[in-house]
């Protein structure tokens, strides 16, 4: 079997997320913007496809890479990409991580098998968090919005607070100062609202100082929450020795270093984080399921990040005591997250009423793009 193309297809689609000067995103009105699919195809006309994907990137750096090359030797092509994203940054991790599944998903075509099953298969399904946007509104937006998710089945929930916001001019800020006050008394008035049996997560997005973490863990150890995640900038990780020895709630970070799975084996050794953080952005279902395994191997869980079919397709390859929750959103009051993005026939992680997200039985990955919307859609360049 061999690569016969890598191919971005771009398309137009819309979107309400809206980038300020501090590099943040805001939720605004519906604009236009572009959307990508990668695909890799093989002389055997067997073909994988992930969504995302720089079209420069893939087309200039990685097809002439694994051109010709054997698509089922996943390992071999990801340590070609890792050692060039490592010295060249191109790709970046995150286009290798693309690349990656794209790779994943056409295995599963030929096999006729699901991701979480050719990793191994340990469930069908993973208990989700609901995972809020950041700067909803005040305290009490936040306890309506926990209520409501719990009426609809949800187990636990995360808040995303003040975040690149100053809550009191209700504008876009830069990332530090945080607000820390502000962020507890919404974490009280969420615990407040959902009582003592639901699960609760605070992920302040790196907004405090190393003394402001500290103060923040203790408030949220008097309110249960499960874990502190992110707190600080997560290139500091002396504070994050301190702050993890200095604290009794799980730290769990982290989620935006470099290195994937390499530089996350170094926090674990340091003692840095309680819980690791990884996504597929950061080296790609191989990237995570190594990182996985680590964590099995030392006892310590890896919470992944975000959204999307690769990061179910892992949690259920692994046992609940390794990966043990599923970010689901991010999740805002008057938003249907049930309803599918315009390139999509379903959405990638549908939720039972017990809190519990699906894992696709098709094979790959089982995204089920609407080709139909996408071809007229498409952006010829
Ligand atoms: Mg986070």
């Amino acid at each position: 079997m061999k690569i016969t193309d890598v191919e971005v297809i771009q398309f137009r689609t819309t979107t309400r997320g809206h980038p300020t000067k501090w590099g943040y995103g805001v939720w605004g009105d519906e604009v236009e913007s572009i959307g990508s699919i990668t695909k890799i195809s093989t002389d055997e006309g067997i073909n994988g496809h992930m969504l995302g994907g720089d079209k420069a990137t893939m087309e200039g750096v990685i097809k002439p890479l694994i051109l010709g090359e054997n698509p089922l030797h996943r390992e071999q092509i990801w340590h070609w990409m890792d050692q060039m994203s490592t010295f060249s940054h191109r790709p970046s991790e995150g286009e290798m991580g693309i690349a990656d599944c794209a790779l994943w998903d056409l295995l599963g075509n030929k096999a006729g098998v699901p991701v979480y099953q050719l990793l191994g298969g340990a469930r069908d399904k993973v208990r989700a968090y609901a995972s809020t946007f950041p700067n909803l509104g005040g305290p009490e937006v936040y306890a309506e919005h926990a209520k409501a998710c719990k009426a609809k089945g949800y187990k636990a929930y995360k808040v995303h607070a003040y975040i690149c916001w100053n809550p009191h001019t209700e504008e876009p800020a830069p990332q530090l100062p945080g607000f820390p006050k502000e962020d507890v008394e919404v974490c009280k008035a969420v615990r407040d609202a959902v009582g003592d049996d639901m699960v609760l997560m605070l992920d302040p997005f790196g907004v405090y100082t190393l003394d402001e973490a500290i103060w923040v863990g203790r408030e949220l150890e008097k309110l249960d929450y499960y874990w502190l995640e992110h707190p600080m900038i997560e290139t500091r990780v002396e504070a994050y020795r301190r702050l993890t020895r200095e604290v009794d709630i799980a730290i769990c970070s982290p989620e935006h270093v470099p290195g994937g799975v390499f530089s996350r084996a170094e926090w674990i050794l340091q003692g840095a984080s309680d819980m690791m953080r990884i996504d597929i952005f950061y080296g790609g279902i191989t990237g995570c399921w190594k990182l996985i395994n680590l964590c099995q191997a030392y006892g310590i869980q890896c919470e992944l990040h975000g959204t999307g079919a690769p990061h179910v397709h892992l949690a259920c390859a692994a046992p609940e005591a390794t990966c043990r929750y599923y970010e689901r959103g991010l999740l805002r009051p008057g938003v249907d997250y049930e309803q599918p993005s315009p390139e999509l026939k379903t959405i990638t992680d549908p939720i039972d009423s017990e809190g519990n997200v699906i894992v696709s039985q098709k094979p790959g990955l089982g995204i089920e793009y609407d080709w139909d919307y996408i071809e007229a859609n498409r952006i010829d360049t």
